[in-house]
């Protein structure tokens, strides 16, 4: 068994996995809403007791475009 062949596999194989991670799908995408332009979050808010903080709707930051220029 050569050993240039087992070298391609892995670099063949560590391409396939890695590839999709390093190339984003359409430029810049909004770290809030992940590109879907729509926000649904909930934490606890301590300025209000036993209130919680929500926000729902279209992300404030990208407006529903999904994208977010930093
Ligand atoms: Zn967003």
């Amino acid at each position: 068994m050569d050993g240039t062949f087992i070298l391609i596999l892995a670099v063949i194989a560590i391409a396939v996995i890695l590839l999709p991670r390093i190339l984003p799908p359409r430029g810049p995408t909004c770290n809030r809403c992940d590109g879907t332009g729509f926000v649904n979050e909930r934490w606890p808010d301590p300025s209000q007791p036993g209130g919680w903080h929500e926000l729902e709707g279209k992300c404030p930051k990208c407006k529903g475009k999904g994208k977010l220029r930093s």
